[in-house]
């Protein structure tokens, strides 16, 4: 990897990537970001003027699903965004060094960055036995992690298994996996929770911090509220069929021919915070729920141990509308031919189901 001192827009020049590329991605970037028209070039300035990011990587107990996501990632400049918009002078996943010469790299940067670089953490430390899970150098990942980031700026705690735990934390969690802000807490951590995140979520965090010299506005959970302050239900395309209270009962049932709601089949998007239904998968193309698949709510803290994916919501305690959908489904059901009565449950739907959301929002936010 080169210099911190160059500029993302010349590494990517240098890789034959064009202006014209350049200027979209930072256009879709601004969009992703929640940002005004004027941002675009905000951001194109940014990526063109300032150094890129330094940047220290370490992986935890983790599957690397992160590292794939934005390297998989279908869109022709988010495939490469991450890795030549910082200077990713360490990651023990993808560098070529290895050994003695690996750990070498990471003191001469923590040592030149020093209050500069930004700790990226994928995956977590296992706690119990002195950290004897999950060795890294020849040391439990745990002491490392305290280590880089003493001197480090800000951490961005990648995934579910760095901001909550995620499945290796599962009951009765033998290993002691422990979500990195509970290690660590003298410095500002950005939760990008996601079993992976979205690849442009993860470059959009990134191009934020680059763009603005900043961190970005984070919720109470520690989560960028850009990305994770509207819930998966909230811009589901499948939407009007639970305000309709048309929904699946079996997966390979009429209701799921015609695309409708997900819900009974143990979708979590009511009560889940991502980007997934408004940024989608791959490039744009798609998302779970689009597939026909429920949404089991991975970025969300301890849903490892909530049973099983397709368990209806009715199983999570505090939640406010799954009574009234449950009845809207009935009710729709009865009104099947009768399109007056039909209507009246739509309009019922829609009232009971504004009151509902407002219940669970606030029952999420806590
Ligand atoms: S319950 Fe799931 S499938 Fe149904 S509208 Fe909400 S997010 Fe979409
Ligand atoms: S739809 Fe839900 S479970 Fe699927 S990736 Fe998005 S947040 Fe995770």
């Amino acid at each position: 990897m080169g210099a911190a001192t160059e500029t993302f827009y010349n590494v990517i020049r240098r890789q034959g990537i064009t202006r014209r590329s350049f200027l979209k991605f930072c256009g879709l970037t601004a969009v992703s970001l929640g940002l005004g028209p004027l941002a675009a070039s905000h951001i194109a300035n940014a990526l063109e003027t300032k150094p890129r990011l330094p940047v220290i990587w370490m992986h935890g107990l983790e599957c690397t699903c992160c590292s794939e996501s934005f390297i998989r990632s279908a869109h022709p400049l988010v495939k490469d965004a991450v890795l030549s918009m910082i200077s990713l002078d360490y990651d023990d996943t993808i560098m070529a060094a290895a050994g003695h010469q690996a750990e070498a790299i990471l003191e001469e940067t923590r040592v030149k960055y020093k209050g500069q670089y930004v700790l990226a953490v994928e995956g977590n430390p296992p706690l119990n036995e002195d950290g004897m899970f999950c060795i890294d150098g020849g040391k439990p990942f745990v002491e490392k992690l305290r280590s880089m980031a003493d001197d480090c700026m800000a951490i961005i705690a990648w995934g579910t298994c760095a901001s909550w735990g995620c499945v290796q934390a599962a009951k009765p969690n033998p290993t002691g996996a422990t979500p990195i802000d509970k290690v660590i807490t003298n410095k500002p951590i950005i939760k990008v929770p996601g079993c992976p995140p979205i690849a442009e979520v993860m470059t959009g965090v990134v191009t934020f911090i680059t763009t603005f010299g900043k961190l970005p506005e984070l919720d109470r959970q520690g989560r960028p509220k850009m990305f994770y302050s509207q819930r998966i239900h909230d811009k589901c395309y499948r939407r009007p069929h639970f305000d309709a209270g048309q929904f699946v009962e079996e997966w390979d049932d009429e209701g799921a021919r015609k695309g409708y709601c997900l819900y009974k089949m143990g979708c979590k998007g009511p009560t889940t915070y991502n980007a997934c239904s408004t940024v989608r998968w791959n490039g744009g193309i798609s998302f779970p729920i689009q597939s026909g698949h429920g949404c089991f709510a991975c970025p969300e803290d301890g849903f490892w141990d909530r049973g099983s994916a397709y368990d209806h919501l009715t199983t999570i305690k505090q939640f406010g509308i799954e009574k009234t959908a449950d009845q809207i489904g009935m009710a729709a059901a009865g009104a099947v031919g009768l399109s007056v009565a039909a209507h009246a449950v739509v309009t019922a739907a829609k009232r009971l189901t504004r009151k509902g959301d407002g219940a669970a929002q606030d029952n999420h936010r806590g």
